[in-house]
């Protein structure tokens, strides 16, 4: 089975609004094994969103459009798909009450324009949205001999996530007769998309059920594995083999499954350990601090970061020694360590991560992991530390840091046991 996504507005087609439904639409069907061959985007116009309708109903069998299910007149999603498929819009009585109601509720004034929610393909399943007022629908048609699965889901992409998830999904399940799908990711770090899928091409190429699939994210890759079967559990048996056999062809580049980010794998090493971090950040800018901090429930771990970004900063807030600056430069092997090692002091952690280096231009930046490997009282630590060249513009450099500083304490700390 094949799906498109035809999205409707003509904002998007001006740029102003990026078409993020198509993203969050096709992410789900990939996620149920469903190919997705196109997206359409087309503006509020009548004749050309019925031109992608039948183009569409040519060469896919299921169709999904996003946006124009509102009240205003330039909303026509509805009406245009209903006589693409040769289908009266009818009222559903139960709609026209909600409706209705929904406004006495608010202490709005009912106008009729507000009635074409209540409107929808004959023959439609509505899809309520409980986040919003325009529900979708869904129906069948069998037009010109070809059997084909029409779903029309809200423009707001809160709400069009919402009833993909809940409600398209299992509309598509049943559908297809698919049973269960379930689906697990691998988190890959240190090793580039062209080597795992050089080690592991041909047993993806092998697999059919479950699929072995790779994506590549910014510095990082997952492979998600998806099994379709008559029971979960059955789909989870599936899986697990899949799952052993890539970890053991990746190694220890495999940090994770389902376990989201780096950061979210080493506050999770922490927390099972009951041990703490901190962090010591140049070149980052505190974006350690942000990403560990965007996870909640982090403060039983995150003891703090140090921004140190001038010379001074870095003296007078973390003792690095003004000769070691002064003989190495700040951004060399030996203030890193110090960095660490007085973060490790100043916030009574664990654990300490530092980061020293350019963002732009030539220049290399180094990490340091560092542990605390005596007691409160005497003051020792081990450190591994990593120079790396990160020619990349500011942003890509920061990130490359951070992942890196992540990587090298969660191996540090798997490899304390
Ligand atoms: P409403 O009842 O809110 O009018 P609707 O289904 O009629 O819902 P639209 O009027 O097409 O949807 O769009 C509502 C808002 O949703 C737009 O302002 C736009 O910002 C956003 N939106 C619409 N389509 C998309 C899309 N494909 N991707 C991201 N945002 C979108
Ligand atoms: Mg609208």
């Amino acid at each position: 089975m094949t799906a498109e996504i035809i999205s409707v507005g003509t904002e998007l087609l001006l740029g102003g609004t990026v078409n993020s439904d198509a993203q969050i639409v096709s992410e789900k069907l990939s996620e149920l094994g469903i190919n997705v061959y196109y997206h359409t985007v087309v503006g509020d116009n009548d004749a050309r969103l019925m031109d992608a309708v039948r183009i569409a109903a040519n060469r896919a069998d299921i169709i999904i459009t996003t946006g124009g299910l509102g009240p205003t007149y330039d909303d026509m999603t509805k009406e245009t798909l209903a006589k693409a498929f040769g289908k009266p819009l009818v009222l559903y009585p139960e709609e026209e009450a909600r409706v209705r109601a929904w406004f006495s509720g608010a202490g709005f004034s009912f106008t009729e324009n507000n009635l074409r929610q209540a409107y929808f393909p004959e023959g439609s399943e509505i899809l309520a949205n409980p986040i919003g007022t325009a529900p979708g629908c869904a129906f069948h048609s069998d037009l010109g001999g070809k059997r084909i699965a029409v779903i029309m889901l809200p423009g707001p992409p809160r709400e069009c996530r919402k009833m993909m998830y809940e409600q398209a999904a299992p509309f598509l399940k049943k559908l297809a007769g698919m049973g269960e799908i379930v689906s697990r990711t691998l988190f890959i770090f240190g090793m580039g998309e062209s080597a795992v899928e050089d080690k592991l091409r041909d047993y993806m190429r092998s697999l059919t059920n479950p699929t072995l699939a790779p994506y590549a994210k910014p510095g990082e890759v997952q492979l998600r594995v998806t099994a379709k079967a008559d029971t979960h559990a059955l789909a989870e048996e599936m899986i697990a083999p899949v799952i052993e056999r890539v970890q053991s062809v990746l190694g220890d580049a495999v940090y994770g499954v389902d376990i989201g980010s780096l950061e979210n794998c080493v506050l999770k090493l922490l927390r099972e350990r009951g041990k703490t971090l901190c962090a010591a950040e140049s070149v980052t800018g505190g974006l350690i601090a942000k990403r560990i901090t965007d996870i909640s429930g982090c403060s039983d771990v995150f003891r703090g970061s140090a921004v140190t970004y001038s010379d001074r900063a870095k003296i007078e807030l973390l003792g690095v020694a003004p000769e070691t600056i002064a003989e190495h430069t700040a951004v060399s092997e030996q203030t890193v360590i110090e960095m660490a090692a007085g973060a490790l002091s100043k916030f009574d952690a664990d654990y300490a991560i530092a980061v020293t280096g350019f963002a732009e231009g030539e220049g290399n930046t180094f990490i340091a992991a560092a542990e605390r490997s005596s007691g409160k009282d005497t003051f020792n630590f081990r450190f591994d530390t990593r120079e790396i060249p990160l020619g990349f513009d500011r942003e890509r450099s920061r990130a490359m840091a951070a992942h890196m500083a992540f990587d090298m304490l969660r191996r540090m700390i798997l490899a304390g046991g």
